[in-house]
This record gives structure tokens, C-alpha cells and sequence, in this order.
């Protein structure tokens, strides 16, 4: 078995990862670690063993992780990476700082950063994954971030490393995002404030906020962009292409194609990582039936099956 190194933060063997996740689902993580602070974690990557393979994540907010678990060392960022600082219009904020509160720090310093308010990940998996809505994507606000690597050394990344695209990055596997840098535009606190709660109402309208689920389960399948950019190619909407496939409300052990929003899968209790991923898989196979589109998944699926 390989020797682990012992960290001062928390090292814990065999850890079920399912409450760590939005969906609920999941089966254990060979280890999960909780560094301490950002130099225990760099002295961790430095001496684990470089075949241990690493998977960091934020919230769980984008994941489903399946049933049989991940033989994997699973990264949780928690105190010690969650301070956020605003100085002259410039926001730093730790991997583990929700997204609705850098939000809403910032907007109390006058600095414009709604975009995040609804968004329910930590500022790690936002920069990974470049999230977005309502038209302004991490990538707009981006001024840098600072990284372990896998081999444990700290380095600055900036836009060009990073490739932001649709929801994605180019962030090497197993490098650990630890704190980024945003600029957003300065704004009068309480108009952004209003703005947060429009926001945060439009999303409760349109989608099942109050359901387990991880957002979007689809990228919008490319189209034709009116502006060029990577981010408007996708136009065209997943929900549309599958309640034209008839999935809307469609069901499998206790995951759900959301009644309300038809790109949400919803674990509506009891449901295990398998349903979910299967109805997804079902999804994708009707709406190529019914349409030629192949959707793509957007909610990561990593690990082992039941
Ligand atoms: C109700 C709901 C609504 C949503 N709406 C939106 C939306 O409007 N726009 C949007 O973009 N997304 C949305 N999402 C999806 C999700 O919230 C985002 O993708 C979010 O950025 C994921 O953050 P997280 O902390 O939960 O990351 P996780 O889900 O834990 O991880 C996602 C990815 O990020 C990586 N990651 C996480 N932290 C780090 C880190 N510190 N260093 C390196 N890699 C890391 C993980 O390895 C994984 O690849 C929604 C989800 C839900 C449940």
C-alpha cells in the first residue's frame, strides 16, 4: 500500500463523498484530504507519491460522482481558503469562498461581480470551470489565480494559461487552484443588490432551485454565434432539443428530468449516481433520435460504477 504523507490538515481513509455533493450520490474516496492552509497542501503534492492520482474538488455543485468512488486522492478546500480581500476595485477571494458571497462581498464594496450571486459552487471550481449566466463568465472578470501544481509548487496563472472556453479550462489534471483575482466593474451598491435579487428571483421562476440537482446537466449544443465568441456558439438550448425528444419529466429509479426545467436531472430521493447517469445517457440517445444533436454533458461524472 502506498505510504501517505502526514499532513497537519486532515487526512481521512475511505471517505464517502455523497454528502459532499449537491446530487447526494457517490461512493468513497480512496482518501480524502483537507489541508490546513495553502503551504500544507503544497508540502502534501510535493511528497505524495506521483502515481496517486488527484482529484480536487469545490462544492460538489457540477459533480456526480459514482457509485463505486473514486480510487483517487479527493482535494476539499475549507477554512484557511476562504478569505476574500477587495483593494481598489480588484477582488481576491480563497477556492473555498462560495461564489453568492464573494458576490455579495463585493457588491458591498461597490465592485460588480453579480454574475457569481446564483451561481451555488466555491470560486476554485467557478475559475475550472469558467461559470457563467446571464451573459458575464468568470472569464470577463478573470485577472489571475494562484495554483498548486501536482509535484507541490505554487505558480500564477493567468488568462492565457488558463484557455477559458464554455465551460471549461485548460487546467492541468491534478493542479489545485487555491485563490483568484477578479475586476469587475464599480457599481452603486444597492443598484447591485437590486440586481442579485432580480437574479436570484428569475432563478426560482425558471428553475428547481429548491431540488437536488447540478444545474445544468447539458452544455447548449453549438449554433450559430452572432458575436464570434466561443461562449455564443451555444445558442441553441438543451432544454428545447429535449422536450422536443419528450423527456421532459422522464424518470429512472429516483432521478428526474426536471417538470419545471428539462436540462435539470433532479435526484428526487433515493436516487443512486447509476439512475442518474443512466437517464442522462437516456436523454442523449433520444434527442439524437429525434434531432442529430449529441449533447454534451456538463455535469462531470468521475469515478468508478456501482
Ligand atoms: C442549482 C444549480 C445552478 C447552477 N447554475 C449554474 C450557472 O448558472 N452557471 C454555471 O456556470 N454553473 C452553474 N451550476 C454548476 C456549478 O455550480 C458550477 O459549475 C460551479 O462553478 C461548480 O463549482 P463547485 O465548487 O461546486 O465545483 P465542483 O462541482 O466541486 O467541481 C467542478 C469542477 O471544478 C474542479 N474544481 C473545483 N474546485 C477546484 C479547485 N480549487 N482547483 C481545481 N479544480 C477545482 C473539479 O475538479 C471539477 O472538475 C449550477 C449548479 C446548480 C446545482
Amino acid at each position: 500500500m502506498t505510504e501517505m504523507p502526514h499532513p497537519r490538515g486532515k487526512l481521512t481513509s475511505g471517505r464517502p463523498l455523497s454528502d459532499l455533493t449537491w446530487l447526494r450520490v457517490g461512493g468513497p474516496a480512496d482518501w480524502l484530504f483537507q489541508p490546513a492552509d495553502h503551504e500544507d497542501l503544497a508540502a502534501f503534492l510535493r511528497d505524495l507519491d506521483p502515481s496517486v492520482a488527484v482529484f480536487t474538488m469545490g462544492v460538489g455543485s457540477n459533480l456526480i460522482v459514482r457509485d463505486g468512488g473514486l480510487r483517487a486522492v479527493v482535494i476539499r478546500m475549507g477554512r484557511g481558503f476562504n478569505s476574500i480581500t477587495i483593494e481598489g476595485g480588484r477582488v481576491t477571494a480563497g477556492a473555498a469562498a462560495l461564489d453568492a458571497h464573494v458576490a455579495r462581498k463585493a457588491a458591498q464594496a461597490g465592485v460588480d461581480l453579480t454574475f457569481l450571486r446564483t451561481i451555488p459552487g466555491a470560486i476554485g471550481g467557478a475559475v475550472r470551470m469558467n461559470a457563467g449566466c446571464y451573459g458575464t463568465y468568470v472569464a470577463d472578470a478573470f485577472v489571475e489565480a494562484q495554483a498548486v501544481t501536482r509535484g507541490g509548487e505554487t505558480v500564477t496563472l493567468r488568462a492565457d494559461d488558463l484557455n477559458f472556453r464554455y465551460r471549461q479550462t485548460d487546467l492541468p489534471e491534478g493542479w489545485v487552484i487555491t485563490q483568484a483575482t477578479f475586476e469587475g466593474r464599480t457599481g452603486d451598491p444597492e443598484d447591485l443588490d437590486r440586481r442579485m435579487a432580480d437574479q436570484l428571483a428569475r432563478r426560482d421562476a425558471t428553475q428547481p432551485t429548491k431540488e437536488r440537482s447540478a444545474g445544468s446537466t447539458f452544455r447548449n449544443p453549438a449554433g450559430f454565434s452572432s458575436t464570434g465568441r466561443d461562449d455564443d456558439v451555444h445558442d441553441l438550448k438543451a432544454w428545447k432539443v429535449i422536450d422536443d425528444a419528450g423527456m421532459r419529466g422522464a424518470s429512472r429509479g429516483g432521478a428526474q428530468m426536471s417538470e419545471k426545467h428539462s436540462n435539470f436531472l433532479i435526484n428526487k430521493g433515493g436516487a443512486t449516481a447509476t439512475d442518474l447517469e443512466g437517464l442522462g445517457e437516456e436523454v442523449r440517445k433520444k434527442v439524437f433520435q429525434t434531432s442529430g444533436i449529441e449533447l454534451e454533458w456538463e455535469i462531470m461524472r468521475i469515478g468508478d460504477p456501482g
